[in-house]
């Protein structure tokens, strides 16, 4: 068995997307499953479809060819904005994408048509977030430029929040989206499938009962991924328990809690602070930061305390872990989305369905 790993619970994320789709129905919402925060890991992605997910979003290109040659359904949509280099394997690759320039729009249609292709937007709407979208005012001159595009179909609006701004989704900037929404259907001169109302963070808009009727759709990672949404707080009726990091110790050794000699900086440029408790036992874990960010880390079993990390390993004070470590054993870690995301990146992690 190689270490370390990434161990991904299939059965609990399925029960997860089952969940969050059955909650999002009885309000009128469809959920697009977000794969990005396991790099599109194919089991993970069928595992969303078969909760009821009505399509698969990831940021990446390279994700979405990953799962179409993993032999995933789809559809895909791309949920980064896309890049002008990247549109012609976007019309391949992908049945819709978000989108918030209208130059981009048009490069869209013109790949579509040289490939005798169509693909679908959803134009993201700026409701104060301050990342992605058209700011509300400019609907109008967006609008009418892609309409222009014979081959590119507008079939909604959408918007993200909680992400640059740290901005709450609201009723309020909800109906700045449902108004947005309103001025394209008239000048597009049909009605909007879609009102995507943001990502996980929107649960918490079902569960206080304050959603606008209008939103019929969030993008979902972190509910489905790792039972988490608004502020990253536990959602109740979620499993958390999806995922473990787990890592082999590979140095066990009674040492001073404090550096011997003049203090510099340590690997990362940072002046190491330590807390004098005599000599104590400290773990060596092979797990660093070329594999995860400890700070995201969180020990899944009592006497474990985080004390340091540098590119390859991690160091633990493990004094009160019963029975006493030993070099071979495996430690499990619970990621929050940080050390998730970073353990799917990391080519030095195996990931492994449970
Ligand atoms: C990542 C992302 C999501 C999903 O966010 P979660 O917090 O994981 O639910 C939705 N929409 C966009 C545009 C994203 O980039």
């Amino acid at each position: 068995m190689a270490f370390p790993r990434l161990c991904i619970h299939r059965d609990r994320i399925l029960y997860n997307a089952q969940t969050v789709v059955s909650v999002a129905k009885k309000h009128g919402i469809s959920v697009f499953g977000v794969t990005k925060g396991v790099c599109a890991h194919p089991e993970v992605a069928r595992a969303m479809l078969e909760g009821g997910c009505v399509a698969l979003g990831d940021s990446r290109l390279a994700n979405i060819r990953q799962m179409r040659e993993a032999g995933v359904k789809g559809p895909f949509v791309l949920i980064r904005i896309p890049m002008p280099s990247e549109i012609d394997a976007l019309v391949d690759l992908a049945e819709m994408s978000l989108v918030s320039m209208p130059e981009t729009v048009e490069l869209i249609d013109e790949a579509c048509k040289a490939k005798g292709k169509t693909h679908r937007v959803i134009v993201m709407v700026d409701v104060g977030d301050l990342r992605e979208g058209i700011w509300p005012d400019e609907v109008e001159q967006v609008a009418s430029r892609l309409k222009k595009c014979a081959r590119v179909e507008v079939i909604g609006v959408g918007t993200n929040l909680g992400c640059t701004g740290g901005v709450m989704p609201s009723p309020e900037n909800m109906r700045t989206l449902i108004e947005a929404g309103g001025e394209f259907e008239r000048i597009l001169g049909k009605k909007l499938e879609i009102y995507s109302g943001g990502s996980s963070n929107g649960l918490d808009l079902l569960e206080k009962g304050t959603m606008p009727e209008k939103i019929n759709n969030l993008r979902m990672g972190a509910a489905i991924l790792l039972g988490i949404g608004l502020n990253d707080h536990d959602i109740p009726y979620l499993r958390q328990d999806t995922m473990e990091i787990q890592a082999e110790v590979v140095e066990v050794r009674r040492k001073p809690s404090v550096p011997i000699g003049e203090t510099g900086l340590d690997a990362f440029g940072h002046p190491p602070v330590f807390v004098d408790r005599g000599i104590r036992l400290r773990a060596i874990l092979a797990l660093g930061r070329q594999d995860v960010p400890f700070e995201a880390l969180t020990p899944l079993e009592p006497g474990i305390e985080l004390l340091a990390s540098s590119s390859d390993h991690l160091i633990l004070d493990v004094e009160d872990h019963k029975p006493t470590l030993k070099v071979g054993d495996v430690l499990s870690f619970k990621p929050g989305y940080g050390a998730m995301l970073a353990a799917a990146t990391s080519s030095y992690v195996e990931k492994v369905i449970c």
